[in-house]
């Protein structure tokens, strides 16, 4: 009886050793897919998308997020999501909530029982079925944190020893992945973005204007311009220095990406003059959205400003729009130009739209 019960005991515990062998060797086959997964993902939504899958079905997890720093804001924002879509405007401050510190100090952490920690945030009251919850830093290759893993489960005291391990090295893969992608936006973004103003260039411009002109002539809708020359720039960087110039271009600019919705494209088109396309966009409308970008770089108070003519820094603005003014994309550029050297013969500080046969002289 007694030898009996022995054999049972062990038949019990080898089955433990089992069940425990299965899970780990399900853990490493589901890490081995998540980085074969990974390791040719080059965009930042893939990694977003594509991999939250596999992690959210090969391991037993309820609930995780990924989360990226925006260095210049100091927030962490929400990059992938496994199944709360509600969470995806939720942001942290950097040392706000246990992410926002685990981003601050570069330090996982661990709480098995949230209801211990006095300001657990459960997303700022967007996800309440939280019993323990795991943070861990996403960190690049010279250490520097790119932003958060949080995984989290219902029950208190759910994560083992192990689970941290797991996770810590599902972060790991996760944010080679990150950083991979980070570097390509970056030279990405290089190419297509003027270095002053952060605006689109020239270049990114005409690719971007050819394509909306194609799209409209195939499927109709209107393309309006805006072309902008800030008035007597010449004069500011004489009477001001070339710095202060840059920081006025600066300013100019800001005004462009505050106004424009997202489908807008604005950039710096030369030295001292802007342009921006606005697909699906009557002229007259157009000409409302020129006249509030007028309105505000009048309004703007511009260092230096007080050595213009006027004491004011203004730009002069052309409208034109396809297909009521020109047939293809350089003629309606042309037209827009031809509205703005007309603005600048009636005075400046103005918007004139393109009509045909328009007398610049
Ligand atoms: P208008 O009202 O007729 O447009 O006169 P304007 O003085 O603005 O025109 P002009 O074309 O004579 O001068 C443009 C000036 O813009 C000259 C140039 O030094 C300045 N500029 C062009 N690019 C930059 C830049 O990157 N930084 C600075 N600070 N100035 C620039
Ligand atoms: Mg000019
Ligand atoms: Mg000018």
């Amino acid at each position: 009886m007694d030898k009996n019960l022995e054999l049972k005991d062990r038949v019990d515990s080898l089955e433990k050793e089992n069940r425990l062998l299965d899970a780990k060797v399900l853990e490493i086959y589901s890490l081995y897919n998540i980085s074969k997964r990974l390791s040719v993902t080059t965009q930042l939504e893939e990694i977003f998308n594509g991999t939250m899958d596999i992690i959210g079905t090969s391991l037993n997890i309820d609930d995780f997020c990924i989360l990226l720093l925006d260095v210049n804001r100091k927030k962490l924002i929400v990059g992938g999501l496994h199944s709360d879509t509600d969470l995806k405007d939720v942001e942290f401050k950097l040392g706000e909530g246990i992410c926002g510190r685990v981003a601050e100090s570069g330090e996982m952490s661990l709480v098995p029982d949230v209801s211990k920690v006095s300001d657990f945030l459960f997303y700022k009251g967007k996800k309440t079925n939280i019993g323990s919850f795991l943070s861990i830093p996403l960190k690049g290759r010279s250490g520097e944190v790119l932003g958060v893993l949080n995984v989290n489960k219902a029950e208190i005291d759910s994560f083992s020893a192990q689970d941290v391990d797991l996770f810590t090295e599902v972060a790991e893969q996760i944010a080679v992945a990150v950083d991979k992608a980070l570097s390509l936006k970056n030279l990405k973004d290089i190419s297509i973005r003027d270095p002053l103003t952060g605006l689109y260039n020239r270049r990114y411009f005409f690719e971007h204007f050819e394509r909306d002109i194609d799209r409209s002539k195939r499927y109709g809708g209107a393309v309006s311009i805006i072309i902008c020359d800030i008035d007597f720039f010449k004069n500011f960087n004489d009477s001001n220095g070339h710095l202060k110039g840059d920081d006025a271009l600066k300013a100019v600019a800001k005004i462009f990406e505050k106004s424009l919705r997202k489908s807008d494209v604005a950039a710096r088109f030369g030295g001292e003059e802007f342009i921006a396309i606005l697909p699906e966009t009557p002229k007259e409308w157009a000409m409302e959205v020129a006249e509030k970008l007028r309105a505000s770089i009048d309004a703007e108070s511009v260092e230096g400003q007080e050595n213009q003519p006027g004491g004011n820094l203004t730009a002069t603005f052309g409208v034109a729009c396809y297909p009521d003014d020109a047939d293809f994309g350089a003629e309606l550029i042309d037209c827009a130009d031809k509205a703005l050297y007309l603005g600048k013969a009636k005075g400046r500080n103005i918007v004139v739209p393109y009509v045909k046969d328009l007398i610049t002289e």
